[in-house]
């Protein structure tokens, strides 16, 4: 629904998803288990973020719990996550019985800090989820390093993170695993739907068999090598993916423009911090422009609000203070006699009280628009 600053509305569409739908109505393959346009996608989406393999799934969720599954992780280990994320980075550890451990973000970045994550390593720790928060790349270099000197399997929540790249190669299976959510608010979107992507054969094999009932490539209907979800997207979605993924670097690029635009008019303003700029993110994903205002946050969200800008957000409450998810990771870690410790997050509780968010559909406006987004900003802290 559009607002009355008239930004562009999300999702974008024309005729050639009209085609597409209707194409795989008349076709009668309506599953991927007899239809080609889900494998097609597949091969389509790895390739545009260079990866090996692709597999796709339900949605971003499932993915990460997926990916965690087909790297080993289970009962009792614990998975290091960062505290401001969504919900489903912290879980999708819960959901194959593993325990999500908080360590602080970077507080100019909103990203996992890798150090913090050293720190909370323990004999116990498995698997570090990165996630490439707002479409910016998390310092992969870093976190493979640490994942090889550990002995962790590194995932990627790259679900806000399309076509984002890092030192000049696309996030996804630049750690061991990458996942990617297509749900209404995502920049490619189905309405739901998701990918994981790696460039290990194995853990592509595990996870065809994840999302196919424990089915192996080539292999019987009734033929079950492990035990496995059903966890398939449609050839009604994929059909909507494949438009979407071609139309995105087009629409990638006027995000990028407003983005640039915004930085500069916003980088000297009194009151507001911006990420700083890395020359280690060859592209920005774009899904979300943060910036924060320490002491004045509410007063400038009033402000957009009071021009139409009503979908400019508070942002997350951090999951290392969300009840439901605490509540859970005690419950595993005391059945089986294991310290579950308290987060400690100071740097999130700070990102938390003072960042806001514009959604990405606030970055495919016009030159004119975005100056206005900049101008109500800087009135408000004046
Ligand atoms: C959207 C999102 C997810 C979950 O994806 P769904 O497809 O909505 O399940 C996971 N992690 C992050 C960071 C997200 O933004």
């Amino acid at each position: 629904m559009g607002d009355r600053t008239m930004m562009p509305d999300w999702p974008q569409y024309d005729d050639d998803e009209a085609k597409a739908l209707l194409e795989v109505l008349h076709s009668g393959h309506w599953g991927s288990t007899s239809g080609d346009v889900v494998a097609t996608f597949e091969r389509e989406f790895a390739s545009y973020q260079q990866a090996a393999y692709g597999i796709c799934l339900s949605n971003g969720t499932l993915a990460i719990a997926a990916a965690l599954r087909a790297a080993g992780v289970g009962i009792g280990d614990e998975v290091i996550v960062p505290p401001y994320t969504f919900i489903a980075t912290a879980s999708a550890a819960l959901f194959v019985g593993a325990v999500p451990v908080f360590a602080d973000v970077d507080p100019d970045t909103h990203l996992l800090d890798p150090v913090a994550t050293e720190a909370a390593i323990t004999e116990r720790t498995k698997a570090v989820i990165v996630v490439h928060l707002a479409g910016r790349p998390a310092d992969l270099d870093a976190f493979t390093a640490l994942g090889t000197r550990h002995g962790l399997t590194i995932v990627e929540d790259a679900a806000q993170a399309h076509g984002a790249a890092y030192k000049g190669r696309p996030v996804g299976a630049i750690g061991d695993l990458g996942t990617f959510s297509f749900q209404s608010s995502k920049n490619i979107t189905a309405g739901e739907g998701g990918a994981v992507l790696t460039d290990n054969e194995q853990l592509a094999g595990a996870l065809y068999s994840l999302v196919n009932v424990g089915r192996v490539p080539g292999g019987g209907w009734y033929q079950h090598e492990a035990v496995g979800y059903n966890l398939r997207l449609t050839e009604f979605q994929a059909a909507i993916l494949r438009v979407q993924l071609r139309r995105h670097p087009a629409v990638q690029e006027i995000r990028e423009r407003n983005a640039g635009l915004l930085t500069d008019l916003l980088r000297d303003v009194d009151g507001i911090r911006l990420a700083p700029e890395d020359r280690a993110i060859t592209a920005h994903g774009r899904h979300l422009f943060m910036l924060r205002f320490p002491g004045r946050r509410d007063a400038v969200l009033q402000a957009l609000a009071a021009t139409g800008l009503t979908r400019a957000s508070s942002g997350y409450v951090p999951l290392h203070r969300n009840t439901a998810v605490l509540r859970e990771s005690k419950s595993i870690a005391d059945r089986l006699s294991q310290p579950y410790p308290t987060a400690d997050c100071p740097n999130a509780d700070t990102v938390s009280a003072d960042t806001i968010w514009l959604p990405q559909t606030y970055l495919l406006g016009t030159e004119s628009q975005t100056r206005s987004i900049a101008a109500t900003i800087t009135k408000a802290l004046q």
